[in-house]
């Protein structure tokens, strides 16, 4: 059985739901946080989030799993093992999404991305296209978390397990700053 409720729980369960101040890529603040390598560093938990985007595409035939590097090596993976297929991650190149390490996507290729959690969805978007430009069929994109104040809209099919939409204010408008609690960096852009 698989429920927005029980994904929470595990998030909670395993520290990567924060609360503080914390400063986002974006350059905005907010309450909130998803320190998602706390849920990827437990492998029983990433297999059975990745066992749901498994389900929600068993319709679907699939030849290789593509995530954007770094959390989306970790689900791409899980997911192809689970499907019995390849997989292949996106790194980032010169501010470009490139695939690196000799791996190539064959023209029609049917191909499935994942993502571990999305804001603005920048750099799902950028492996979507880059996907696309290498002749990929995209069956689709799945999301582990869309912490977009607007749900995220793709040009193929999109599996969001869990919405956490985020409240971020500027640091000039931010109420955290006016209360002067210390601030937090966090993500991969430090
Ligand atoms: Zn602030």
């Amino acid at each position: 059985m698989w429920s927005e409720e029980q994904l929470v729980g595990w998030l909670q369960e395993c520290g990567a739901l924060l609360e503080g101040h914390f400063l986002l890529t974006s350059g905005l603040h907010s309450d909130r946080y998803v320190e998602k390598f706390r849920l990827l560093e437990r492998p029983s938990l990433v297999t059975k989030v990745c066992a749901e985007i498994v389900r929600r595409f068993t319709d679907e035939p699939i030849d290789a799993v593509l995530g954007p590097a770094v959390g989306g090596i970790v689900l791409a993976y899980e997911v192809a093992r689970q499907l019995g297929c390849r997989y292949l991650f996106a790194e980032t190149e010169e501010g470009q999404r490139v695939l690196r390490r000799g791996f190539s996507i064959s023209e029609g290729e049917r191909v499935l991305l994942v993502e571990d959690v999305v804001t603005t969805g920048g750099s799902v978007k950028a492996t979507l296209e880059l996907a696309l430009a290498h002749g990929a069929q995209v069956v689709g994109v799945a999301i582990l978390v869309d912490r977009g104040e607007t749900p995220l809209q793709l040009p193929v099919r999109t599996e969001v397990l869990l919405r956490l939409p985020l409240k971020a204010y500027s640091p000039e408008e931010c109420p955290l700053c006016q209360k002067g609690i210390p601030l937090e960096r966090r993500g991969s852009k430090r």
